[in-house]
């Protein structure tokens, strides 16, 4: 069974809005074992749409559509599909009631012919109730094809795909089971890794498919599989997983359920264990805190961060000494391994992280080379520091340097 998505909107073809409505349809399609095979973003233009859906018809038998369904841009969606089924718009009374009971609710303001508009809808459409706006979602069949239509705004997408779509793609369709099993791999490169796996790689059945996922620092290893026979797509995933694990046993972190990301996992094993963490972040300016507490819970395991970005903020508030920046420059070991003691002291906490690093573009307060990021991790028993090069663009090095610190902080936790 395959599917394709066209996203309608100016604002992503012009790159101001991010088309992250794709990635959580095609994630939930997958789900239930529907493959997407094409992505696609138009303009909010009725050519440009048409054309979309003539191509998508051509290749799948499930098109989902979202965006263009707002009432200030003339509703082009609902226009275009209505063109495209040879269909009339009616006024549809349910919808009607829907837009009336909203405005009650939350805007109780009059009530624009605008907003009755979008009441209005192709008279072969069968409505998807959208409980938090006003733009219905619309489900078309025709000769064994599928078109359905979303607003854009995304929690309204995303609660229409979970609550609507998906129960009925499910019931129309019998699908098959689809397994993704990602390992998350620190430490190792892409090139590194594959030679690492890969006689294991090349003896792997046809039918289980391999993905390496490399970002920053971290590697995440997806193995994917799909039958009618569930039990047996996770017996043959688990098999694999069984034999890659030894191969990989230093590296291998975890397993990546759903979007759990290092910090999150961290975050989980900290509360585990009634643990907890401060950081002391100079080139990195407050990333790595900023990662922790986007996790709801964090405030169990994270006490808090001093962002120390100036020299004299790490003399004066962590209380490194003059001498050590002196004898070693501000970006160094040893300096890091200070900081790191001192907010370990400082927040009373098991762990601490500190970062010290020039980010670029240019030199800052250290003669260091740009990229150059020192890391200490600390604990009741031991300080440790590594030294990263992390290249010459600053955002890369930031993100970098706090995945880096995450990796070792963790190789530190599973290690006690
Ligand atoms: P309006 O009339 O309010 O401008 P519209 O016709 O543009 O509405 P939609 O296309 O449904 O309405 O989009 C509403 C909002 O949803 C957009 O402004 C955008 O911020 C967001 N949005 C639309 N498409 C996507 C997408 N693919 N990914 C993420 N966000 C999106
Ligand atoms: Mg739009």
């Amino acid at each position: 069974m395959l599917a394709e998505i066209i996203t309608i909107g100016d604002e992503l073809l012009i790159g101001q809005v991010v088309d992250t409505n794709s990635a959580f349809i095609a994630k939930q399609l997958n789900k239930i074992g529907i493959s997407v095979y094409q992505i696609t973003s138009v303009q909010d233009d009725k050519q440009h749409i048409l054309q979309a859906f003539k191509d998508a018809e051509s290749r799948v038998d499930v098109i989902i559509i979202t965006g263009g369904l707002g009432p200030t841009k003339d509703d082009i969606t609902k226009k275009t599909i209505a063109e495209y089924f040879d269909d009339t718009l009616v006024k549809n009374d349910a919808v009607i009631k829907n837009i009336e009971a909203i405005w009650k609710q939350y805007v109780r303001q009059t009530l624009l012919q605008v907003n009755l508009d979008q009441a209005l809808v192709p008279s072969k459409a069968k409505v998807l109730m959208n409980k938090l706006g006003t733009a219905p979602g619309m489900w078309l069949e025709r000769s064994d094809k599928v078109f359905i239509s979303l607003p854009g705004v995304p929690f309204e997408m995303k609660a229409l795909i979970d609550n609507e779509v998906i129960p009925k793609l499910k019931d129309k369709f019998h699908c098959p089971f689809i397994l993704h099993r990602t390992l998350l791999v620190y430490g190792l490169g892409e090139s590194t890794l594959a030679a690492r796996i890969e006689t294991w790689e090349d003896a792997l059945p046809e039918h289980i498919k391999l993905a390496y996922l490399p970002s920053l620092g971290k590697m995440r290893l997806r193995l994917s599989s799909k039958g009618f026979n569930e039990q047996k797509v996770r017996d043959d995933i688990q098999f694999q997983i069984d034999q890659v694990i030894p191969l990989i046993k230093d590296e291998f972190l975890g397993f990546e359920d759903e979007d759990d990301s290092i910090e999150a996992i961290i975050g989980k094993q900290l509360t585990k264990s009634g643990e907890t963490v401060a950081t002391a972040e100079s080139c990195t300016g407050g990333k790595i805190a900023e990662r922790f507490t986007a996790n709801p819970g964090a405030s169990a395991y994270f006490k808090g961060s001093v962002v120390s970005y100036a020299t004299d903020s790490k003399i004066n508030i962590l209380g490194v000494s003059k001498d050590a920046i002196s004898k070693h420059s501000v970006v160094s070991g040893e300096v890091a391994e200070a900081m790191a003691l001192h907010v370990l002291e400082l927040f009373k906490t098991d762990y601490a992280i500190a970062t010290t690093g020039n980010a670029g573009p240019t030199k800052g307060d250290s003669d260091v080379e740009v990229g150059t990021v020192f890391i200490a991790i600390a604990t009741k028993r031991r300080v440790f520091s590594e030294k990263f090069m992390l290249g010459n663009l600053r955002t890369k090095v930031i993100n970098k340097g706090a995945n880096k610190a995450f990796e070792m902080l963790l190789k530190e936790i599973f290690k006690n």
